[in-house]
């Protein structure tokens, strides 16, 4: 489970890194520090500090003139990355009317930034209590395949920024062959899903050839937790930095 202090996260060479000619502001190796003099004058912390309780009464262990030294530290079990899109991808999912498949997708461009999210649902407009959401009928019109739109066209579609082009997608599924089309055309580059069940269909297969020919990479997901849990709960029930 990630988020809850289960596991600890590799640092990264900008986290540790000090800014020039001070300490950092946000831990990053705060315990490392030399001792150093007290600051002058007196930080806000100092003087609003009471006898008891709160970060801003602690004086032992300060080391930058906003707080002790282990409520600088920066957390470990923050969310990497790539959980971090996968994530959004399965949050968006719940957003899905449909019974039986919730799938979402998240496309992130190079510099981490979130561009496009979506989920499988019916097409704009048309009214989900109307078109079929069953799987099997006596007549395909009547399931509801010939009318979802799937959470990669979706995502695409909902980009908020100019194109997708070069952008990498976390999927829930592996895309079937017309998103697969989609992805192609939008110059995705990267597609990392999580579960492939559907890989020995004609669409499956279909959609790894068309990737395979247009140099799309493709890549299952591993995430080193296998589950995230969202406590709402949890924002008043940990300590948070006062405002001072
Ligand atoms: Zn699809």
């Amino acid at each position: 489970m990630c988020g809850l202090g289960s596991r600890p996260a590799a640092s990264t060479p900008r986290a540790t890194r000090r800014p020039p000619g001070g300490s950092p502001r946000h831990g990053g190796g705060a315990a490392r520090l030399p001792a150093r003099p007290f600051p002058r004058p007196l930080p806000l912390w100092r003087q609003g500090a009471k006898a008891s309780g709160g970060m801003s009464a602690q004086r032992p262990g300060h080391v930058n003139g906003f707080g002790n030294e282990a409520s600088c530290r920066k957390r470990e079990d923050y969310l990497e990355w790539p959980e971090y899109f996968m994530a959004v991808a399965f949050l968006s999912a719940q957003r899905s009317k449909d019974p039986s498949s919730q799938v979402g997708a998240c496309i992130v461009n190079s510099e981490n930034k979130i561009v496009g999210i979506g989920y499988n649902g019916m097409p704009n407009g048309c009214s989900d209590d109307v078109l079929p959401w069953t799987r099997t009928a006596a007549h395909r019109l009547d399931t509801k395949y010939p009318y979802v739109c799937h959470a990669e066209l979706n995502a695409i579609m909902n980009k908020n920024s100019a194109d997708v082009k070069g952008c990498s997608m976390y999927v829930a599924l592996f895309p079937c062959n017309e998103c697969a089309k989609l992805i192609i055309q939008a110059g995705i580059k990267e597609i990392i899903f999580m579960s492939d069940k559907y890989h020995d269909t004609t669409e499956m297969t279909a959609a790894r050839r068309m990737f395979d020919l247009a140099g799309i990479v493709y890549r299952e997901f591993k995430p080193k937790c296998n589950k995230i849990i969202i406590d709402f709960d949890s924002i008043n029930s940990r300590p948070s930095q006062k405002l001072l």
